[in-house]
C-alpha cells in the first residue's frame, strides 16, 4: 500500500471543531498513515497560539514567578477540545508532570514543545492512531544540527511497527535526550523528515490557505494559486518573503523526491499546489510567481578601468565581508558596480563599509541609495519563451515604473528588478496584468 504523509497546521488543529475536519480528512483516504500535528493555533484574529502561551508561561517559571494561571489557560485549551470531541481522555497527569517540569526549568524547548505533545495524543485518541513520541527518533548532533541519516534509521524502524501513528511536529532531541525544537513552524519540517523516512508518495501538508498564490493577495485582487511549481522555483519565491512553507522542510524531502502538496483543511477539495522537483506540465503562464521586498539599499561604485583591475570584485566584497555584510545581488557595468544589500544590514555599519571600500578599491566616486525594492518574476516556462524580458519591461514602462536595476540569473528562471519603494505595488500589479490577465484573454 502506498504511504502518505499529511501534516495539519495549528489553525488547522486548533479547536474541536477543526479537529473533525482533520479527521474526516484522515480518514476518507487509508493510506494517509502518518499524521504529524502541530500545536493549537489560533481560533480567530487575536487569539493567541498555545506555543506563545508556552513561551510566555515558562518564562513566567524561570523568572520564579507563579504561573500557575498562565499554565491553567493552556490546560483550558486542551480540556476545551477534548470536551468537543466527547472523548473519554483526561491528561491531568501530563499537565502535573509538565507543571513540575517547568518548576524544575527543563528548557524553553522542552515547554514549547508540550503542545504538538499533547495536542497529538488528544488527536491520535480521536483517530484511534497509535502515538509515537518523536523525541527518540528525531535526532539533533552535538551541535544542534539536525541528523537525518540517524533519523532515519531510527524513525523508520519505529514507523513499520505501527500502520497508523500520530506524531507531534517541532521537536526532537539532543544526544544527551534533552528536547530540541526546530525553529518556528518546524512542524512543517518534521511532516518532511517524516515522509522521508517512511518513503512516503506525497507529504501533504494541510494549512488555512489553498496553496501558493502567484502573487500578494495583499498587492493584487484576487491573484490565481499556483497549481505546480518546482523547488527551485520555490527557494526563488520564498527568498522573496513568499511564505508558507519553512524553508528547511524542503530538503528531506526534495532528497528522497517526494512530492509536496499543499493543502486547505477549510476547503479540502481544492487541489492546492503540488511541489514537485521536475515536471512536464507545460506551465500556464510564461512565469510562476511574483514575489517581492522592500528595504534593500544599493551601494554605487565607479571607476575608470575598473573591468581591467583584477580583484576589483573580491575587493569589495572583503568589505563587506569585513563588516559582517551579506550581498544579495552585483550587478556591474564596464565601470561601474551595485551592490545591493538589505538596508537592514547596514545599520550602524554604512560609514566603516564605506571607508573600508575606499581603503580597498581607491574608487573614483561612490554612493550609497536607499528605498530600493526588489521583485522577482520567478518561472521555468521563460526559459522556452522569446520575449518575457520585452513584455515585462513594457508593462513597467506603461505603469510609469522606472528600473533601477535588472538582474537575470543564467538559469533563465528569474528576473530580478530593483525599483523605487514608492513603486513596488504599481510594478507588482503591472507585472500580474502583463503576464496573467493578458493571457487569460
Ligand atoms: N507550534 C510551533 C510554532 O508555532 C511549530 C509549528 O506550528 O509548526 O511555531
Amino acid at each position: 500500500m502506498s504511504t502518505k504523509v499529511v501534516k495539519f497546521g495549528g489553525s488547522s488543529l486548533a479547536d474541536a471543531e477543526q479537529f473533525k475536519k482533520v479527521a474526516d480528512i484522515v480518514l476518507s483516504d487509508p493510506t494517509r498513515r502518518y499524521v504529524v500535528a502541530s500545536a493549537p493555533g489560533k481560533r480567530f484574529s487575536g487569539d493567541v497560539k498555545v506555543t506563545d502561551m508556552l513561551y510566555n508561561c515558562y518564562s513566567l517559571a524561570v523568572q520564579g514567578e507563579s504561573f500557575a494561571a498562565s499554565f491553567e489557560s493552556i490546560e483550558q485549551r486542551f480540556n476545551d477540545i477534548i470536551a468537543g470531541l466527547g472523548l473519554d481522555l483526561s491528561l491531568e497527569k501530563e499537565f502535573e508532570g509538565i507543571k513540575d517540569a517547568f518548576a524544575h526549568r527543563a528548557g524553553r524547548d522542552y515547554a514549547a514543545s508540550r503542545g504538538e505533545y499533547l495536542n497529538s495524543i488528544i488527536l491520535a485518541k480521536f483517530l484511534k492512531f497509535d502515538f509515537v513520541d518523536p523525541a527518540a527518533y528525531i535526532r539533533f548532533d552535538e551541535q544542534g544540527q539536525f541528523d537525518l541519516e540517524t533519523t532515519r534509521e531510527l524513525l523508520s524502524k519505529k514507523l513499520a511497527e505501527s500502520e497508523y501513528a500520530v506524531i507531534p511536529g517541532f521537536y526532537g532531541s539532543m544526544p544527551n535526550d534533552t528536547i530540541k525544537t526546530f525553529s518556528r513552524g518546524g512542524s512543517d519540517v518534521t511532516g518532511s523528515i517524516v515522509a522521508n523516512a517512511v518513503n512516503a508518495v506525497i507529504y501533504e501538508n494541510w494549512t488555512d490557505v489553498s496553496g501558493f498564490l502567484i502573487a500578494n493577495p495583499m498587492i493584487v485582487d484576487d491573484p490565481e494559486p499556483i497549481t505546480t511549481i518546482t523547488y527551485r522555483e520555490l527557494r526563488e519565491l520564498a527568498y522573496m518573503g513568499a511564505t508558507v512553507l519553512h524553508e528547511d522542510a524542503i530538503f528531506p524531502v526534495r532528497k528522497a523526491n517526494i512530492p509536496i502538496n499543499i493543502r486547505n483543511t477549510n476547503a479540502p477539495e481544492d487541489k492546492g499546489t503540488f511541489i514537485v522537483s521536475d515536471t512536464a506540465e507545460t506551465a500556464r503562464y510564461t512565469i510562476t510567481g511574483i514575489a517581492g521586498k522592500k528595504g534593500f539599499s544599493v551601494i554605487q561604485i565607479e571607476k575608470d578601468m575598473m573591468n581591467a583591475e583584477i580583484g576589483f570584485g573580491k575587493n569589495v566584497l572583503r568589505a563587506l565581508e569585513k563588516n559582517n555584510v551579506c550581498f544579495e545581488h552585483m550587478p556591474s557595468g564596464i565601470d561601474t558596480m551595485s551592490v545591493i544589500v538589505a538596508s537592514e544590514s547596514l545599520i550602524g555599519k554604512e560609514k566603516a563599509v564605506l571607508d573600508e571600500i575606499n581603503y580597498r578599491c581607491r574608487p573614483d566616486k561612490m554612493e550609497i541609495e536607499n528605498n530600493l525594492a526588489l521583485i522577482a518574476v520567478v518561472g521555468r516556462g521563460m526559459r522556452k519563451q522569446r520575449g518575457t524580458a520585452g513584455r515585462l519591461f513594457s508593462a513597467l514602462a506603461h505603469a510609469r515604473v522606472n528600473v533601477k536595476m535588472i538582474d537575470q540569473g543564467s538559469s533563465e528562471l528569474n528576473i530580478i528588478i530593483g525599483v523605487e519603494e514608492e513603486d513596488f505595488e504599481t510594478a507588482t500589479r503591472a507585472i500580474y496584468d502583463m503576464f496573467v490577465m493578458t493571457a487569460q484573454e
